[in-house]
């Protein structure tokens, strides 16, 4: 017997445990509730890699009546026991899963949790997904709120040492396009995504500020600009060494174009593997050269550690932490800043926003290094793929590209058409290109 006056929602409930109204499985809700989801492209690559990864293979074919706050801190209790959701017998993990011969890579394998991050984005997405089954009728309450949400995970930010820096930046000008990249991640603390769609149009070489307008987003192998993380656009003053730096590194790009018979234009790219600089560098092969940088020199790193290293070089300066954070692209007026930057004891303050070049590390005295021959052919080999690709994608349309040179024109160049050191000092708005 029901008592009289038992509220609704309860008796609902009671019910719904009884006879759910769906029968629904928890992968036709997620799959479902994707279907229905605005966000965008990169979001929606990560959240497919959680469902693939963790939620689909433990949950999927649960009935999404049967999920309830014990099911659900179960599932994380076992995904903090082992990330890779392990059988607790010992086992090797391979390098790859194709047939290979190991190597030290292949070694026993250590359970390890999986990272605070991950589960929060596991969190907020059965709560986003069972919080519409509410509302379409599925069910009655959302399970998701019967559960703990992981603690959000502190930053550890760990920047390189000032030595480390000192000798990634030695490392990186052997090649003086990528030299150039990791200098100006050290000393701009800009976003590998925004170092990426940087064009030379956002250069100020008269005032030397840097304008910061979007970001390169990619999923697999489609790259595309977008806004940046913050929405917010932001300019950033070079000091005077990244000036001069960044002055003779358009020097060297405008040379090996002319090398090839082609133009720069002004809404280049800044950093590019194409001779004419038409493509941007892809987020990921920037993240994949620096890790395996750092490899080499004996430490694992990442690339977004720089910023990291910016934020707390910045702050040891004794630069306001507001004006740290609004160069390096931070929301919530500092706060950020300071949980990503590692503490350290103060040092005597320098300029403001224009950082002291004895912050960083030096850079080598030989970085316009002439271009080689074999550069060259490569960059000319390069340039004939793209126009092969581009004739056979696009047979009639565009304008007639230029003369892809001679053997005899690359080994024995014409001087760029450049402007000198003194010529782009005395054009005050912009980075004269050549037309
Ligand atoms: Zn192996
Ligand atoms: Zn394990």
């Amino acid at each position: 017997m029901r008592p009289r006056r038992c509220a609704p929602r309860l008796l609902a409930e009671v019910d719904e445990r009884r006879n759910p109204r769906t029968n629904a499985t928890v992968n036709q809700l997620l799959d479902r509730y994707l279907g229905v989801l605005e966000i965008e492209d990169t979001t929606r690559a990560g959240y497919e890699s959680i469902l693939r990864n963790y939620i689909r293979p433990l949950l999927g074919e649960l009935s999404i009546a049967r999920i309830n706050g014990e099911t659900l801190d179960s599932f994380y209790a076992e995904l903090r026991r082992c990330h890779a959701r392990c059988d607790r017998r010992p086992r090797i993990d391979h390098r790859t899963a194709v047939e290979h011969k190991c190597d030290r890579r292949c070694a026993p394998h250590v359970c390890k949790p999986l990272g605070g991050s991950y589960l929060r984005q596991i969190h907020t997405l059965l709560n986003g997904a069972f919080g519409r089954a509410v509302r379409w009728q599925w069910l009655g309450t959302n399970p998701v709120q019967q559960s703990d949400a992981p603690a959000q995970p502190r930053p550890m930010p760990d920047p390189p040492a000032p030595h480390q820096a000192a000798r990634i930046v030695e490392e990186a000008w052997a090649d003086p396009d990528w030299g150039m990249l990791v200098w100006l991640a050290i000393t701009t603390g800009a976003r590998r995504s925004e170092l990426c769609a940087l064009r030379w149009d956002r250069l100020d070489f008269g005032t030397g500020v840097l304008s910061i307008r979007s970001a390169m987003a990619q999923v697999g192998k489609r790259a595309w600009e977008k806004d940046t993380k913050t929405h917010q656009h932001r300019r950033i003053v070079l000091d005077p060494q990244t000036l001069a730096l960044m002055r003779g590194y358009l020097q060297r790009c405008a040379q090996q174009a002319a090398l090839l018979g082609i133009d720069l234009r002004q809404d280049s790219y800044i950093f590019s593997t194409a001779p004419d600089h038409a493509a941007p560098m892809r987020p990921d092969t920037v993240t994949q050269r620096y890790s395996r940088m750092c490899t080499r020199l004996g430490w694992t790193m990442h690339i977004h550690q720089l910023r990291h290293y910016s934020a707390t070089e910045l702050i040891a300066a004794g630069v306001d932490v507001r004006t740290v954070a609004g160069r390096l692209g931070h929301g919530g007026g500092g706060a950020t800043t300071l949980r990503v930057s590692a503490p350290g004891p103060p040092r005597p303050t320098s300029e403001p926003l224009v950082p002291s070049p004895a912050v960083y590390p030096s850079c080598p005295r030989h970085w316009t290094t002439p271009l080689g021959r074999s550069r060259c052919r490569s960059l000319l080999l390069g340039l004939r793929r793209r126009r092969a690709h581009t004739s056979r994608s696009r047979p009639t349309s565009g304008p007639p590209s230029a003369v892809v040179p001679t053997r005899q024109a690359i080994t024995s160049p014409a001087r760029p058409r450049w402007p000198t050191d003194t010529e782009s000092r005395s054009a005050p708005r912009t980075a004269r290109l050549p037309s």
